[in-house]
């Protein structure tokens, strides 16, 4: 039956008309159109969470980061590789 695919997201298959195909890594993959709001959302917070964390950088001027942000900074990278 061609009228499910399997989301990549969710790890279940949805019906076709809730599915589309985004490109990630050169790939294309099936996404329900939920998870791709979802994904954006997020992305929107996390877009002003970086805002937050260069402003912080600027007054810190050249000082490292504390662990914990940096090591949050690289959860975000690799979340971002794999959306
Ligand atoms: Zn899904």
């Amino acid at each position: 039956m061609a009228t499910q695919r399997f989301c990549y997201h969710c790890r279940r298959s949805h019906p076709i008309e809730e599915m589309r195909q985004i490109v990630t890594g050169g790939r294309v993959r099936w996404r329900c159109r939920r998870s791709v709001m979802a994904a954006r959302a997020s992305r929107e917070e996390r877009d002003s969470f970086g805002r937050s964390v260069a402003a912080m950088n600027r007054t810190a001027a050249g000082k490292p980061l504390p662990r914990c942000v940096s090591e949050l900074l690289v959860i975000l990278r690799d979340d971002k590789e794999w959306h």
